[in-house]
């Protein structure tokens, strides 16, 4: 047995509706900018060629139904809705037709960023880590098997703040779907099961604040939920 100095941090994973056993979190790839309204939404020119990515660590994992402490300094922490993607096989420089057959599930997440720190980070041409990586930023859903799931396809995606409709729209407002999404990250890494991919939000982000109670909704999936907590 392998002697470490310290307990080593613990597997994050998720549940997987139906199942008892649950799907390890290795990493969290994002989407930036994958729906046209939002791009317009924060002022920026989409980019149809390819997509682009940031991450978050596993241990950004909120499982939904949590509470999420108001994330520490920023002012101005907000809200995206997303269509998580679970692989569950090794793809590297897949075809799109690989690609979907590397999926294992999909889920509910909600992208939670420090958009005053993210917005400031692009402003000086800096990473964006501060805005988007943080403790319990990364809150997951239960998971549904892409067989039960089916085809993506125009799919309502939609999230409520205290009861109140904040963001409404479609998967096919996508602008790269899951494959090519897929298809794409894997040329720049070999990815495998344990990856998550968040695919971006659609329009409609906002802030929250301590006791919103945040519930997000895609047709035919578990929903995530989480409630903001005061700041610690
Ligand atoms: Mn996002």
């Amino acid at each position: 047995m392998t002697a470490y100095l310290f307990e080593p941090p613990k597997i994050q994973s998720l549940p997987v509706e139906g199942e008892e056993a649950r799907y390890p979190v290795a990493r969290i790839f994002c989407v930036g900018r994958n729906y046209a309204a939002h791009a317009a939404e924060m002022g920026n020119e989409v980019d149809r060629e390819a997509p682009f990515y940031f991450t978050k660590s596993p241990q950004a994992v909120l499982e939904s139904g949590g509470v999420l402490p108001y994330p520490p300094g920023s002012q101005d922490v907000h809200h995206e809705m997303e269509f998580v993607v679970a692989l569950g096989a090794p793809v590297f420089k897949a075809t799109r037709d690989e690609a979907e057959a590397a999926v294992f599930a999909y889920g509910c997440g909600l992208d939670m960023t420090r958009r005053d720190l993210q917005q400031a980070a692009k402003d000086k041409r800096r990473p964006w880590d501060l805005g988007k990586d943080g403790e319990g930023m990364a809150v997951l859903g239960p998971l549904t098997r892409a067989e039960i799931f089916g085809p993506v396809r125009d799919q309502r995606i939609y999230l409520g703040i205290n009861g109140e409709t904040r963001q409404d729209a479609r998967l096919d407002e996508m602008i790269h779907d899951v494959p090519a999404i897929i298809a794409n990250l894997s040329l720049y890494y070999h990815l495998g099961p344990g990856d998550i991919i968040m695919t971006g939000t659609p329009a409609g982000v906002g802030p929250v604040t301590a006791g919103d109670r945040l519930m997000g909704e895609i047709e035919g999936l578990a929903p995530v939920s989480v409630e903001i907590g005061p700041a610690q």
